[in-house]
């Protein structure tokens, strides 16, 4: 288990220190009574807007070296607010069949009701469980099992803000048991990992899309930016004024069209007006798919700091978008 702080760390009022991983799992009624022997690791106290792609793929490595050593899977506990892209982040680079399970909680320790203790309880269970196996990342809270691959935090401090709108839970914690009700999807991790000196140099833009958008906000891009994740309207569409200027980005460096939405795919062929799906396709945006705008500019950073060129982005976009 490795602790990297967010609120299930917090320890509220006056005091300053966060709860270490050993006093996270203290406070777990029933933990000890699954007989799961833990190797706790307090590697980062930090809200999890405040962590890095660096720091989640040392985390990888560090529970990649665990499993080989042994372990039968893998917990991270941090903040929620980023968990939606460290989940994928780390679904994109997982190597193992065991279990890679992020949790966290809404409420602090001490607030009533605080739901990091069950959640770290299902968590273990999960990470323990051989019907997880082979499913790569997955986020458990609120005693739901979500594919790193779709999930989304959808509300600010419902304690049941994770979901998978596209999707559905695969499954449910019920009585301590882990029930998997839907296939995860298929788990291949990216096949050429990121160099991280070039992740470091890497950034990639999200641009959402807003009502009158004159794109002002892209002037300059293609020279502080090496790729761009569009969030349009509806099933992929931009104000027709748009549409020159995001083509002349993409004979720069990939961009990538996703739906602001929150849920359901970009479509490919359905619309003709300037700004349609089709027009920007055929200006030479790539397809998101399904993928969400966050989850999309973590692929599309990983992508580009592996060495991808323009087809194999858009080849990894088919795949897994
Ligand atoms: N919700 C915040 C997070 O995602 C918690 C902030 C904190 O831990 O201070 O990390």
């Amino acid at each position: 288990m490795v602790a990297l702080g967010g609120t299930i760390s917090v320890p509220g009022g006056a005091r300053g220190a966060r709860l270490s991983g050993a006093e996270i799992t203290a406070a777990v009624p029933g933990l000890a009574e699954l007989g799961v022997a833990l190797d706790v690791r307090d590697v980062h106290a930090v809200p999890s807007g405040s962590l890095t792609f660096g720091q989640v793929l040392d985390v990888v490595e560090l529970a990649s070296r665990a499993v080989a050593d042994g372990a039968d899977g893998v917990v991270v506990t941090q903040g929620t607010d980023t968990l939606e892209e460290t989940a994928f982040l780390a679904d994109l680079v997982w190597p193992h069949e065991a279990p890679f399970v992020l949790t966290g909680a809404m409420r602090q320790p001490a607030m009533a009701g605080a739901d990091g203790p069950a959640n770290v309880l299902a968590a273990v269970r999960v990470a323990t469980a051989p019907e997880a196996r082979g499913a790569g990342a997955l986020v458990v809270l609120n005693d739901e099992v979500h594919a790193a691959r779709w999930v989304r935090k959808t509300h600010s401090t419902n304690p049941a803000t994770f979901g998978s709108p596209s999707a559905g839970p695969l499954g449910h914690v019920v009585e301590g048991r882990v029930r998997m009700l839907l296939a995860a999807p298929q788990h291949e991790p990216l096949k050429a990992g990121p160099d991280r000196e070039r992740l470091e140099a890497t950034r990639v833009a999200l641009h959402v899309v807003t009502l009158d958008d004159d794109g002002a906000q892209l002037q300059g891009l293609e020279t502080t930016h090496r790729g761009l994740v569009v969030a349009g309207f509806g099933v992929g569409h931009v104000p027709g004024a748009l549409a020159p200027r995001l083509g002349a980005l993409a004979e720069h460096m990939p961009v990538v069209l996703t739906s602001r939405t929150g849920s359901g795919s970009v479509l490919r062929h359905t619309y003709h007006a300037p700004g349609s799906e089709t027009d920007l396709r055929r200006r030479g945006l790539i397809d998101g798919g399904f993928l969400d705008p966050f989850k999309a500019r973590v692929l599309l950073r990983l992508l580009l700091a592996s060495g991808a060129g323009r087809d194999a982005i858009a080849e990894a976009f088919a795949v897994r978008g």
